[in-house]
């Protein structure tokens, strides 16, 4: 029996490695890329964040958020530090849950993977990108536009149009679609924000705790509180990636508020300042701007 997997991305590679567990099945494993991974070499900043021990059914978005509860009940992420570990991969679990591979590096991620692949039923076939995919009969036909092949069962995994310079592109949706399937409304998520605001390039490199709110005509449409980071263009760090999927949801002014003093009301803020005073901490001429520049620390108010 001749498999076939379009895709040789974290999810085409572990589908290879199980298909291959059956040693009568010949597994034949198409990238378009001269290189299998290359999203995978770039996540969780270049670490490679390949599970959350928290992970849950629940935990996720879309129009069905138990979606990944079918997959999560059959290998859920002991199971995967399990399957990682088979394969010769040391890992490290953070506070947060977040497991990183033990080297820190995306690439031994990867480079596991690339080895277990190197069995004698699995051919990993590279440069190859599938424009089509004919039904005979009962078996499949994937093409390039020069080359075809024939197989009995077939497993498209061509990701996301998520990272397009890392090889995201819309081909796994449309070889999907002409199979009937239906493809969700796409929009970004776990992305930086743009500002209009030109001065926001002064803050570039600051990092800081926040409570980020995303403003829909003013009011709360979305909240977090975590590490900020400042760019040369906006607003970056995982406190905004949580909430960058509820921006321009529609109509609307969208703006982003930050709180960099989450934990300090205004009034406590000033009670200090005068006590700092007080002690002649500070002096009594700077204490209006002080005032003033702390205040407006405490809320900030980007319009996107
Ligand atoms: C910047 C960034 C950081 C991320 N960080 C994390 C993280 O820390 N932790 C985490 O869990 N997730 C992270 N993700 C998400 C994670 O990368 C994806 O969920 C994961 O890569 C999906 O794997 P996949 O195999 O489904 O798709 P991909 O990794 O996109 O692989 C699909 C492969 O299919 C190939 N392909 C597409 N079309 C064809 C075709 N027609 N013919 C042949 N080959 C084709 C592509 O070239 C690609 O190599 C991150 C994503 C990005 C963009």
């Amino acid at each position: 029996m001749v498999i076939g997997i379009i895709g040789g991305g974290a999810s085409g590679m572990a589908a290879a490695l199980a298909a291959a567990e059956n040693e009568n099945a010949q597994v034949l494993l198409f990238e378009r890329q001269a290189r299998l991974g290359r999203k995978l070499q770039a996540t969780g900043n270049g670490r490679c964040n390949l599970t959350n021990l928290h992970a849950a059914e629940g935990g996720f978005h879309g129009e069905e958020a138990n979606f990944a509860g079918f997959a999560l009940k059959e290998f859920d992420p002991k199971a995967v530090l399990q399957w990682f570990r088979g394969m010769g991969l040391f890992t490290v679990a953070e506070a947060s849950g977040r497991v990183y591979p033990y080297s820190d590096q995306a690439n031994s991620v990867l480079d596991v993977l690339r080895f277990a692949l190197e069995k004698p039923n699995i051919r990993v076939i590279t440069g190859f990108e599938v424009s089509k995919v004919r039904r005979e009969g009962a078996s499949f036909r994937v093409e390039n536009g020069e080359e075809s092949f024939a197989c009995d069962k077939l497993i498209i995994a061509c990701g996301g149009l998520a990272g397009t310079k890392l090889g995201g592109s819309m081909s796994g949706y449309k070889l999907l679609m002409k199979f009937g399937h239906r493809c969700s409304k796409l929009r970004p998520t776990l992305v930086q924000l743009k500002c209009g605001w030109g001065g926001i390039a002064g803050l570039k490199g600051v990092r800081a705790n926040c409570r980020a709110q995303i403003l829909r005509d003013g009011s709360i449409f979305a909240e977090s509180t975590g590490e900020i980071q400042f760019t040369e263009y906006g607003l970056s760090g995982p406190v905004i990636f949580e909430i960058s999927r509820d921006v321009c949801h529609g109509p609307g002014q969208w703006a982003c508020r930050l709180d960099l003093l989450p934990e300090t009301s205004r009034e406590e803020l000033l009670t200090e300042l005068r006590h700092l005073m007080s002690f002649r901490l500070l002096p009594l001429q700077k204490f209006p701007i002080l005032c003033a520049i702390l205040i407006n620390v405490k809320l900030i108010l980007i319009q996107l």
